[in-house]
């Protein structure tokens, strides 16, 4: 009985999770983001000349009321409640692999020469957290469309064919799970790494591994990467950070744009990867996966089951196969 409580707690406060997106500041969903892309937006309103009010141009009918935003907004919660359930005790597991490092970088080289101070510790750290995590995602994505098993599940992000800033939670639950996993033991490698260089404790100098570098890519309009509104950076910069357009690239239906923009802040694995196109080397786009799969992915349900299905039948497509 105590269990079954414990589960409906858990499904509780799972459900309620998204509602403080809005107020925590680790979260692309926070308020002041929220108001600081509406910004970006008019900007790209205001050059585009367009005779739309503006608030019809942002609340685009078409956008947040498509058959794909609903599918969206289920996985926001849906997706709330797969992470209290399942991604809480892989993090509980992940922390000790930062002791275990800790403990092992001191039994091998002894106790640290070098001390670094408090802000020292503040910004190396959120530093190397960012380009950590941004060279993982990057690897990851990459896997994630070259390998055939994986893609399976990762085209459920790419099968939306209209794009809100909801739509970062449109991920099957074994890609949020496998996410999370590896920025988890990220975060706890460097962690074990930073507390061998400091006599103090990371924890107490990072907030919920929110920190500065963080917050300026959240702030700097990431809420529009899935939108409709096409923030380019000049081409210049487009070669250092990936600008909202790129990653609307990243979403379009055109064989000639698939597996391009794979990073998520930094344009440089792309670039070192070959995988980089830039917002003017692809004009008119549109998002999903084409129409001869739009069917395949147009409800809740398809998107979570489908991925098992077309795994089944590519492994007996492969015995098949190899018996002939
Ligand atoms: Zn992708
Ligand atoms: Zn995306």
């Amino acid at each position: 009985m105590e269990v079954f409580i414990t589960i409906l707690e858990d499904l509780w406060e799972g459900l309620l999770a998204p509602f403080y997106y809005f107020i925590d500041p680790s979260k692309r969903l926070n308020l002041i983001y929220l108001f600081s892309s509406t910004l970006l937006a008019y900007y790209v309103y205001k050059k585009a000349k367009t005779t739309i009010p503006f608030y019809r141009y942002l609340f685009n009918k078409k956008v947040w009321l498509s058959k794909s935003a609903f599918i969206d907004y289920k996985y926001l919660f849906f997706n709330g409640i797969i992470k209290i359930l399942l991604i809480a005790p892989i993090f509980v597991a992940w922390r000790y692999v930062g002791v275990e490092t800790n403990d092992f970088l001191e039994e091998t080289f002894n106790a640290s020469s070098v001390s670094l101070s408090k802000n020292q510790v503040i910004i190396f750290y959120s530093l190397s957290l960012v380009i950590a995590y941004d060279l993982v995602f990057y690897l990851w994505h990459l896997a994630m469309h070259k390998s055939p098993f994986l893609w399976e599940f990762h085209k459920i992000h790419h099968s939306a064919t209209s794009l809100n800033p909801i739509t970062q939670y449109r991920l099957h639950p074994v890609e949020l799970i496998a996410n999370n996993a590896a920025l988890f033991l990220v975060s706890a490698l460097l962690k074990g790494v930073f507390d061998y260089f400091y006599q103090g404790s990371i924890e107490l100098v990072t907030y919920a591994e929110v920190n500065i570098f963080a917050m300026l890519f959240l702030f700097w309009g990431a809420n529009l990467r899935h939108s409709h509104v096409k923030l380019k950076y000049f081409s210049r910069l487009e070669k250092i950070f990936i600008s909202p357009r790129q990653h609307q690239i990243h979403h379009s239906d055109n064989p000639l744009h698939f597996n391009k923009n794979m990073g998520a802040k930094l344009a440089v694995w792309d670039r070192i990867f070959g995988t980089l196109l830039r917002s003017k080397d692809a004009e008119k786009i549109k998002f999903g996966l084409g129409k001869s799969e739009v069917k395949d992915y147009n409800t809740f349900f398809k998107t979570l089951y489908i991925p098992f299905k077309n795994i089944t039948k590519y492994i007996i497509g492969l015995f098949s196969s190899s018996k002939r």
